[in-house]
């Protein structure tokens, strides 16, 4: 027997070794960002197609390579950042391994132009499958360009492996929003298939996180300090009343390194206590900044834990800075601390003063129906309208026994009959707080939620709408314009059709800029930007949770957001049409959310309400 065990060629080594590295497109991006901010760059582009299956591009400013550096930096082990095992607990870059490039190069066909801004030329390097293919000199900016073309063409079992380009877009931009948070003073632009989703000018955090995520994160943020001897945090938190029902944006970062940690979120959570509404999660941007000493980063690459040598210390000191901000906010709601950060700044792509003027709405539709065009003031649009207090707990009434399935609709559906000839002195229909209708039923009396009911019964309308794709639009009478930011404006354009179904007629005037020629019955002169950034915030929310397919996703957000609100005043009409509808709805009891559309009281509860 001849002896078997050989040496894997570099090329398998290399392969197998990438798949620990890149898994998919995302880690390519991450790796390349950092190396990129590793660089020095001031200015970051990404390239992307087919959610970076075929092309990954990223293209920095920073210090570039010269030609052996660049010719070594695809070699394994191959890093300048550091030399020696002690160096690992002193680590400012945000590489250190000397994987990355070698394991891209190993999974796909790299192309690579570097040049040092003291030099007049670059040099030009393709590497195939950890095959070297060619260098040479070329003309190129200072800085370094990687290109990464068609991810895994040498191991179809990865490629097949990836999910559809949506959710590969969506790891993507997770690592996008991850490594731009943390570097606001870098500029970032973001091109997927031709189509620029961000471009962030550099400045404030609090800038970037708007950016990124929205204007509505202007008044939601408050701002967080605190330094102890070896420790500061920074950052910023979201107020408790915008907290989330799903967990939104919540990140840690520690010495501009993006971090999960199970601990130190429970510091935040335990911090805001009683403040966060039932089942709702804070949002947070918190940057730990500490000795590296203090820390263990030394783990797997694709990895977001790190080890803090005095964990306890950490967490007592995110908890006082989370404490605090929220102690002075609640204290003095009166002062604006934010301010000072946000005067004469350009908001990057969001331009405040080139904003077209709006003719006014005018309320001129001889359909005008004032019970479907709400006309809310602003104050009612707070994203999760709470009723007003009602001392509910001695009622004992909404008896949670109440099955609605065996209640005949006669015993729940007002009595009709028993109203007739009543003129309108006596009403049917009485509305409490402009919050509940109140109706005498045959076995006591029944309230409903008003806004809860016309949820129901738009999300109904509209899955409706979106299943026989039958159109209700109406057409505006002063078309209005609207201006998104990056990431809303992505997602507008992948819902147009189905938005298109709902009545939306909503036409891309380009640079994020849209006019709505149509909106659905309802939806009146409300301010249009507002709606939709509330209709998109809610959509968002809900599909990073809620396992709900997209239009029913859609129907939810959209529903919610254009059904009554809590302190509109109904006419009787208006109750007697919003009742009539609710119980032509298929599920006539519960919000799209769970939550309880009505209760009866039965004339048992009643007595004994009365003798309390
Ligand atoms: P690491 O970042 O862990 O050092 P990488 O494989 O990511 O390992 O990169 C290897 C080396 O190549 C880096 O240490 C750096 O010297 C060089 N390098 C990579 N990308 C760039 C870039 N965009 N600009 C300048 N140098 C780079
Ligand atoms: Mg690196």
């Amino acid at each position: 027997m001849s002896d078997i065990i050989k040496l894997l060629p570099d090329s398998v080594a290399n392969q197998i070794a990438a798949g620990e590295v890149i898994q998919r497109p995302a880690s390519a991006v991450k790796e390349l960002l950092e190396n990129a901010i590793d660089a020095g760059a001031s200015k970051i582009d990404i390239i992307l197609k087919d959610a970076g299956k075929t092309l990954i591009q990223v293209i920095d400013n920073g210090c570039g390579m010269s030609e052996t550096d660049a010719r070594m930096s695809f070699e394994r082990h191959a890093t300048s950042k550091i030399n020696k095992a002690d160096d690992l607990f002193a680590i400012r870059t945000m590489g250190f391994r000397g994987e990355a490039l070698a394991s891209i190069a190993a999974i796909a066909q790299v192309e690579m132009k570097s040049r040092r801004h003291e030099v007049e030329y670059g040099t030009f390097i393709k590497v195939e499958g950890s095959t070297f293919v060619s260098q040479e000199i070329c003309s190129c900016d200072p800085g370094t360009s990687f290109a990464v073309k068609n991810l895994f063409f040498n191991v179809p079992a990865r490629r097949n492996f990836l999910k559809a380009p949506p959710a590969e877009m969506r790891h993507i931009l997770d690592e996008f929003h991850r490594v731009s948070l943390i570097h606001p003073e870098i500029g970032f632009t973001l091109i997927h298939n031709e189509k620029e989703l961000f471009h962030l000018y550099g400045g404030s955090m609090k800038q970037r996180v708007v950016a990124l995520f929205g204007n509505l994160y202007n008044e939601r943020l408050l701002p967080v300090h605190q330094k102890s001897e070896n420790l500061s945090v920074e950052g910023f938190i979201g107020k408790a009343e915008y907290a989330r029902k799903t967990r939104g944006e919540q990140y840690f970062f520690v010495n501009k390194r993006f971090i999960k940690h199970h601990y130190l979120h429970h510091a935040v959570e335990n911090a805001f206590q009683e403040l966060l509404p039932r089942d709702s999660f804070p949002t947070y941007f918190l940057h730990i900044m500490i000795d590296p000493s203090e820390i263990d980063i030394n783990i797997h690459p694709t990895k977001t834990e790190v080890n803090f040598q005095d964990t306890k210390l950490v967490y007592a000191v995110i908890h006082a800075a989370v404490k605090k901000s929220l102690g002075q906010h609640n204290l003095s709601p009166q002062i604006d601390f934010e301010s000072t950060s946000d005067h004469g700044i350009d908001f990057g792509d969001i331009s405040r003063t080139g904003r077209p003027v709006q003719p006014p709405s005018i309320g001129l539709n001889p359909d005008y129906n004032p019970f479907s065009n709400p006309g809310p003031t602003k104050q009612q649009w707070s994203p999760q309208p709470q009723a007003p207090k009602i001392q509910t707990e001695n009622w004992r009434i909404f008896h949670e026994n109440v099955n609605f399935d065996n209640i005949e609709r006669e015993t729940i559906l007002p009595e009709k009959t028993a109203l007739k000839g009543i003129q309108s002195a006596h009403s049917k229909f009485l509305q409490i707080q402009s919050t509940f209708i109140m109706s005498s039923v045959k076995s006591g009396l029944m309230l409903i939620d008003q806004h809860l009911a016309h949820w129901r019964i738009l999300f109904e309308k509209y899955l409706k709408q979106l299943e026989n794709r039958k159109l209700g639009s109406q057409q505006e009478l002063f078309p209005q314009t609207i201006q998104l930011n990056a990431s809303d404006a992505d997602l507008l354009a992948e819902l147009h059709e189905d938005l298109h179904m709902l009545g939306f007629n909503i036409e891309s005037l380009g640079l994020r800029t849209f006019v709505v020629n149509g909106s659905p019955e309802g939806f009146g002169d409300r301010n249009a930007t507002e709606m939709i950034e509330h209709v998109l915030e809610m959509y968002k929310t809900n599909s990073s949770d809620l396992q709900i397919d997209k239009k029913q996703n859609l129907a939810r957000s959209l529903a919610a957001n254009l059904a009554i609100r809590y302190g509109q005043q109904l006419s009787e009409q208006e109750m007697s049409s919003l009742i009539d509808q609710l119980f032509a709805c298929q599920i006539v009891d519960v919000a799209p959310d769970g939550r309880k559309i009505l209760n009866v009281l039965t004339t048992n509860d009643l007595f004994t309400l009365i003798k309390q």
